[in-house]
């Protein structure tokens, strides 16, 4: 028995894990690399295995740095069982057909790029055929319950807390008459965070696999963050400027709107115009709308005394490109989110090239931004932004709201660890170097827990 490390090693994104037990291949996870570009071409990289020979996968969660590459892996050969929780199941079937919608726009761009070049025709990583293949074979599963997956391995998904569906995946594998239980950490979410409960404890293990994105940073407390959004909002009220605020679809976006409405009248938000300028958090927001019943104690008391947690009385969505470019004409009072969460591609794009250079804008970025993109490049202080060969000064006041997290915190990340009977063997990934040499330092030192990083290819005994 043992597993495989084909991504997020030493880095944030293309999580991919092969487990070796019982005679069967199992993946975990099959996420898109996500960054810069020239990053990004390593997606066109085949495989490090034969994706005919997995026999089944199991899925952490929806955001595509864990599900983007499975249209792939489909359309390579694979069609096995893939196991996940049933509300990730759905928020996938939109992520990945918006996620096929932009590889074809991108490999059209590529292609006229090349064209002048007299070089080939670039073809899409995959099409909308190869997500609805995917999608016919996700098995919906529910939080803590044992399923048998394949002879001789059994998969419990536990609650992570991160978005809607994240999942903390236990494998108990049994071959030849011993048994091992390996814990696959996912992305595990931020304690306290609004809606969701927090990341389930694990009792047993033999090994871990745990996320270390945020390894190296403590998180403010929540209430410092919310009074963190309180401020930027007032200042940027009396600037008269639009808040940008670029988010993820599915997680930061609900949360924001959650925390919109909750605040609603300490923050003043009668005054502005909100606007969800994003089809797919449209629609994100309508499945996280729907299960309720995984949100955490105080949303649910919220709801059940009658609020809608998404609905806010001067919210505006915008589905169409033309309600979309209406926006780019609003010059003051509007807070609009709008995807992608680290201003990599989407309608954030727009409204950064309308807003950037005035003075009294406002960016409000409130996740974690990976190296080389637009939004690393603006918590940075970059000067000038580059939009479509287009040189834009940055004028605008950009604020990072680091508390508004999704992932946990060093101690949050420790904490979980800390309640595993046993202190079993830890590897770290999903970090990038700082962030895991910092919370295998601090693992080592308060735990004496025995914490190694994975490295690319590397394989693991269990
Ligand atoms: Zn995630």
């Amino acid at each position: 028995m043992d597993i495989s490390f084909y991504g997020a090693t030493r880095e944030v994104t293309g999580s991919s894990f092969l487990v070796r037990a019982a005679g069967r291949r199992i993946l975990i996870d099959c996420g898109l690399i996500q960054g810069s570009a020239e990053h990004e071409q390593h997606n066109r990289s085949p495989f490090p295995f034969s994706p005919q020979d997995v026999d089944a996968v199991v899925l952490t969660h929806a955001h595509l740095d864990h599900s983007g590459r499975l249209p792939l892996l489909v359309k390579q050969g694979f069609d096995g069982p893939i196991f996940t929780h049933r509300a990730t199941v759905e928020l996938c079937a939109i992520m990945l057909e918006d996620a096929a919608y932009l590889q074809a726009k991108d490999a059209e761009w590529e292609t006229r790029r090349h064209k002048g070049k007299h070089q080939p025709e670039v073809a899409p990583l995959y099409d909308q055929n190869d997500v609805h293949r995917t999608n016919r074979l996700f098995v919906p599963l529910e939080y803590d319950a044992p399923t048998p997956i394949l002879p001789g391995v059994s998969l419990t998904l536990r609650d992570a807390g991160h978005i809607l569906g994240s999942s903390i995946a236990e494998l108990i594998l049994h071959e030849n008459g011993t048994s091992r239980t390996v814990v696959f950490s996912g992305d595990l979410g931020h304690s306290g965070a609004p809606i969701l409960c927090d990341p389930t404890p694990v009792r047993k293990a033999d090994l871990v696999v745990m996320e270390s994105t945020y390894g190296d940073r403590l998180h403010r407390p929540w209430e410092a963050t919310w009074k963190e959004m309180g401020e930027i909002i007032r200042s940027a009220d009396s600037g008269k400027g639009n808040i940008l605020v670029p988010a993820f679809a599915v997680g930061r976006t609900q949360e924001l709107l959650y925390a919109l409405h909750r605040h609603f009248d300490e923050w003043k938000l009668g005054n502005w115009q909100i606007v969800l300028d994003s089809p797919m958090a449209i629609k994100a927001t309508e499945v996280y709308a729907r299960h309720a019943g995984l949100y955490d104690s105080a949303a649910r008391q919220w709801q059940a005394a009658g609020a809608q947690p998404f609905l806010l009385p001067n919210l505006k969505v915008s589905r169409r490109t033309e309600d979309s470019m209406r926006i780019n004409e609003i010059q003051s009072g509007a807070i609009i989110i709008a995807g992608s969460g680290m201003c990599t591609g989407g309608r954030i794009r727009y409204h950064l090239k309308y807003n950037v250079w005035r003075e009294n804008a406002h960016v409000l970025i409130a996740g974690f931004q990976a190296a080389g993109t637009l939004g690393r490049a603006l918590v940075n202080g970059a000067r000038h932004i580059r939009l479509w060969g287009e040189e834009i000064e940055v004028k605008a006041c950009i604020h990072t709201v680091g508390g508004l997290s999704a992932h946990a915190d060093q101690d949050g990340l420790v904490d979980w660890y800390r309640r595993i009977e046993g202190r079993p063997r830890v590897v770290l990934v999903h970090g990038e170097p700082q962030a895991m040499d910092r919370l295998q330092e601090r693992l080592r030192s308060d735990l004496h827990a025995d914490v190694t990083q994975a490295q690319f290819k590397q394989v693991i005994g269990l």
